[in-house]
């Protein structure tokens, strides 16, 4: 089965491959160079099903999207579906970071708690969407640690870890991490099984 993948984040596109073996993925760049995948929702999954939507209707396949976010507690779940423009519509990585830091440099290492959430769908062009929904507990540290991964992992420590989710290596991240969950969950809706490993409680 061949889709297309609605995101230029290579580190979407990297672990989507991994935990999507049965399905060939092309890149949006391949069919819609030019297509803006915009996320104009207020929700995950309105953010996932409208990119996705976008490339079946523009390229003729199926597509796959994933809408993501980090939410802080003691931000009231922000920032949410703002994760990527956090500290501005083209805020790098690190700028999202500092701001991070610096919203909770009052808020005691406690009541740090957070989670990663992602929404995984696939639209089909005749207009069959599913989805599925994953999220990874985890808390908020003022040094960031680690060069793997991206966003905002070099500030989280999942539940029952030590190491920053930029500091656990590709494959142990996907058991436990919030696109792991979701897109294992949407493998089995899809019929196919996922080949990753999976968290035992899940
Ligand atoms: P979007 O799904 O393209 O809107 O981007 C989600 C944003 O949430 C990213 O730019 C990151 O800031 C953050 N994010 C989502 N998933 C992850 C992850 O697995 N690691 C680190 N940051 C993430």
């Amino acid at each position: 089965m061949k889709a297309v993948f609605a995101s230029r984040n290579r580190h979407k596109a990297e672990q989507v491959a991994i935990l999507l073996p049965g399905i060939h993925l092309i890149s949006v760049d391949a069919v819609a160079p030019d297509l803006q995948l915009e996320e104009p929702w207020d929700s995950f999954r309105a953010n996932a099903l409208a990119k996705a939507r976008a490339v079946a209707a523009v390229s003729g396949q199926p597509a796959i999207a994933d809408d993501s976010g980090l939410e802080v507690d003691a931000l009231g779940g922000a920032p949410g579906v703002y994760s990527a423009r956090y500290a501005g519509e083209a805020a790098t990585d690190r700028e999202n970071n500092a701001k991070l830091v610096a919203a909770l440099s009052d808020v005691p290492e406690h009541q740090r708690t957070c989670r990663y959430r992602c929404v995984a769908v696939m639209v089909t062009p005749d207009g069959r969407e599913i989805a599925a929904e994953g999220t990874c507990e985890g808390r908020i540290i003022d040094e960031g640690r680690g060069l793997l991964g991206f966003g905002y992992d070099p500030h989280f420590v999942p539940l029952g870890e030590r190491r920053t989710m930029g500091e656990i290596p590709l494959e142990a991240k996907l058991v436990f991490s919030h696109r792991g969950r979701a897109f294992r969950d949407l493998a089995q809706r899809l019929g196919m099984t996922s080949q990753t490993a999976a968290d035992p409680a899940e």
